[in-house]
């Protein structure tokens, strides 16, 4: 199983915006076989979990990596993996990895939570990061040499630099 692209799909579903069920066509395209079988259960679900994912990465990033642990195994708990080949048409043989008949919110919670868990045990909880713009405050996995990312992304990177660069010139006008 491919632990990295799972663990950013709990990435992906932190980061997701969820006021209404229509909000999940963000993470599952129109025509997948997700989308078909989303239900209003899903949504609440999706929602619940959002948050305890949320709160992972909040732990990790804060250095609590034991209460990241338990809440993981409590989610591993909520969600357990248990892999099965699938074929929609027969024609793409693929893994899912839930039973057969569980929802989508089950299968996509199993293979994210599976996902993350794997990552703690390779690289640490100080490894999830929640970005430090506290506008923005979106989830990432950092891949950096030296565990240093403090942003999700170079955009919010830009502006907090610029933003600190203009503070500074600021002072300096003022004490000047
Ligand atoms: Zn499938
Ligand atoms: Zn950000």
């Amino acid at each position: 199983m491919d632990f990295d692209a799972y663990a950013r799909t709990a990435v992906a579903l932190v980061n997701t915006p969820l006021t209404e069920p229509d909000d999940l066509t963000r993470l599952f395209s129109p025509g997948s076989w997700e989308h078909d079988h989303l239900t209003e259960r899903d949504f609440g679900v999706f929602r619940r979990t959002q948050r305890r994912l949320r709160a992972v990465f909040s732990l990790g990033a804060a250095g609590q990596d034991a209460d990241a642990v338990a809440e993981l195994n409590r989610l591993l708990d909520a969600f357990p993996v248990r892999p099965r080949i699938s074929g929609h048409d027969t024609t793409d043989w693929h893994m899912h990895v839930t039973s057969r008949g569980a929802s989508v919110s089950a299968e996509y919670l199993a293979g994210a939570v599976w996902g993350l868990s794997v990552w703690v045990c390779e690289f640490g909880s100080a490894r999830f990061g929640v970005c430090a713009d506290p506008r923005c405050a979106r989830a990432y996995l950092d891949t950096s040499s030296n565990n240093s990312r403090r942003f999700c992304s170079e955009r919010c990177a830009t502006r907090a630099h610029v933003a600190a660069h203009r503070a500074r010139k600021r002072a300096s006008a003022l004490a000047g």
